[in-house]
C-alpha cells in the first residue's frame, strides 16, 4: 500500500513552523507495511489543498491530511474534502454535546465556532480526540482511504495510535520495510560513494541513501517486500560488502550515535574515562553523559580553557604551553596524561584547536585540532583539520575524539587485550 501525507496550515509555510507531523506518520506508516511516496505542504488555501487532495487520490490508495480541522475560518480541511468527494456535512449531535461537555469541564461555555467541528462529511466515521476538540475523520471513497487528522502533535499522536492504526493494520499486505542504518567516521561523503557505489547499485531492489552529516556519513538501505527471510540475508549480505569497502570506518550497523557506542565499549572493558577539553568546551563529556547509566564509565572532566588552568588543573608545564603552543600536539599529550593521572580513569581523553573564527596562524589555520587518548600502555594521538564554520569543526573534534576512543578499543579487541 502507498500513500501520500498533506500537511496544511500556513504557518507550515513560513520560517516559523515545521512540518514535524509527517515525520512520526511515515515511521508509524513505515512500520505497518505503508511507502510513503510523497508528501505536500499546503497554506490554508482551498483550491491548493484541492489541488493537492485531488493530485494524492489518482496515484495512492490512502491519503491523510493534517490540521486545519480547528474552529476558526481558516481551517479549512473538512469542508474542501467533503466537496471534493461530492459528500454532503451534517452535524453530529453526539460530537456536538461532547465537545460542548469538554468546555464545560473546563469551566466554560462552548463559543458557537466550535459548531464546526461537529460537522461530518457523509459515511464518515469519526475518530475520537481525547486531547482536544477537533475529531479526526476516515472516509473510504473508491477503494481510497482518506484520513483526516488535527494539527496539534499531542492530538494527532495518540489519536493516529489509538483508532488509525488498529484500522489500517493488516491492509499493507504481506509488504514490510527491512532496513538498515550504518553509519561512518573519518571519511567524508564522496569518498564513500567512491569505496561504495559499485555495491549498491548492483542491488536494483533496494533504496540506498546516503547522507553526510559533520564528521559522519550515514548509509540507509531500504527494502519492500513480502520476502523478510530473504531481505534479511541480503541486507546481511550488503552489510558485509560496505564492512569490506569501508574497513573500520563504519562504527555502527544499527543505526546508533557514536557516543552510544563508546559507552558500550568501556562497559564491556569495564573501563572508565575522564575528559580534559580546550577547544570543544565540554562538548565531549555532554555527549558522554547524554546516555542513561554513564556514572558507570564517565568520571568527569575539565574544560580548561585558559592556559593558566591547564597547568594549575592538569597539570600542563607553563614552559611546555609557552614553547610549543596550546593548540599543539605536545600539550595535547600532557593533558590526556595529566587528566588521566590525577583522576585514576583507565583512559584520559584530550582536545585542543582552533575552532575560529579567530586565533588561526600560518601554521595553525581555522579547524586545526589535536587530540590525545593516554591509555594504561601509553598515548595515542591525532592531528586533524576541519572544514566549516566554528560550530561545526567544534562538532568534528567531538566525533573524532570519540572515534578515538572506539578505535582504541577495536585494536585492543584485534591484539587481543
Ligand atoms: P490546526 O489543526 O491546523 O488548527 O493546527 C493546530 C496547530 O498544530 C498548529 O498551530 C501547529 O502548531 C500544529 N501543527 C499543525 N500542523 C502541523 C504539522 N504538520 N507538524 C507539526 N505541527 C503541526
Ligand atoms: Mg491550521
Amino acid at each position: 500500500m502507498k500513500a501520500e501525507i498533506i500537511a496544511v496550515g500556513s504557518e507550515l509555510l513560513t520560517p516559523h513552523r515545521l512540518d514535524t507531523n509527517s515525520l512520526f506518520l511515515t515511521g508509524e506508516l513505515n512500520r505497518l507495511g505503508i511507502e510513503v511516496q510523497r508528501k505536500h505542504v499546503v497554506g490554508d488555501n482551498p483550491d491548493h489543498l484541492r489541488d493537492a487532495f485531488r493530485g494524492a487520490l489518482e496515484r495512492v490508495n490512502l491519503v491523510i491530511a493534517i490540521g486545519g480541522l480547528g474552529p476558526t475560518a481558516d481551517d479549512l480541511t473538512r469542508e474542501t474534502v467533503a466537496e471534493l468527494l461530492g459528500r454532503a456535512l451534517h452535524r453530529d449531535e453526539a460530537i456536538l454535546l461532547w465537545i460542548e461537555e469538554r468546555f464545560r469541564r473546563l469551566g466554560r461555555a462552548m463559543p458557537d465556532i466550535n459548531v464546526r467541528q461537529a460537522m461530518v462529511p457523509e459515511g464518515a466515521t469519526v475518530l475520537d480526540n481525547k486531547r482536544g476538540t477537533a475529531p479526526g475523520l476516515w472516509l473510504e471513497n473508491d477503494s481510497r482511504i482518506v484520513v483526516l487528522l488535527p494539527g496539534p502533535p499531542a492530538e494527532l499522536e495518540p489519536m493516529f495510535t489509538n483508532t488509525v492504526v488498529p484500522k489500517l493494520e493488516g491492509l499493507g499486505g504481506g509488504v514490510k520495510l527491512h532496513s538498515r542504518q550504518l553509519r561512518v567516521a573519518g571519511l567524508g561523503e564522496s569518498d564513500v560513494e567512491q569505496r561504495v557505489s559499485s555495491i549498491y547499485r548492483s542491488y536494483s531492489n533496494t533504496q540506498t541513501t546516503i547522507l553526510a552529516g559533520p564528521g559522519e556519513v550515514e548509509l540507509h538501505l531500504r527494502i519492500w517486500t513480502d520476502d523478510a527471510t530473504a531481505a534479511g540475508r541480503q541486507l546481511d549480505e550488503m552489510v558485509e560488502r560496505f564492512k569490506l569497502a569501508l574497513d573500520d570506518h563504519i562504527f555502527t550497523t544499527q543505526g546508533e550515535a557514536l557516543e552510544e557506542v563508546v559507552a558500550r565499549e568501556l562497559i564491556a572493558h569495564g573501563a572508565t574515562i575522564c575528559v580534559a577539553e580546550s577547544a570543544t568546551g565540554g562538548l565531549v563529556a555532554q555527549r558522554l553523559t547524554r546516555i542513561a547509566g554513564s556514572s558507570t564509565y564517565f568520571l568527569g572532566g575539565v574544560v580548561c580553557y585558559s592556559n593558566t588552568l591547564k597547568s594549575a588543573w592538569v597539570d600542563v608545564p607553563a614552559e611546555l604551553i609557552e614553547t610549543r603552543g596550546a593548540v599543539s600536539a605536545e600539550v595535547t599529550r600532557a593533558l590526556a596524561e595529566g587528566i588521566r593521572r590525577r583522576s585514576g580513569a583507565t583512559l584520559g581523553l584530550a582536545v585542543t584547536g582552533i575552532a575560529g573564527p579567530g586565533g588561526a596562524t600560518a601554521e595553525k589555520p581555522v579547524g586545526t585540532v589535536y587530540l590525545a587518548l593516554a591509555n594504561p600502555k601509553g598515548v595515542t594521538e591525532r592531528a586533524l583539520r576541519f572544514p566549516g564554520d566554528r560550530e561545526r569543526v567544534r562538532w568534528q573534534a567531538a566525533q573524532a575524539a570519540l572515534d578515538l576512543v572506539r578505535r582504541y578499543f577495536l585494536y585492543a579487541r584485534r591484539h587481543g587485550a
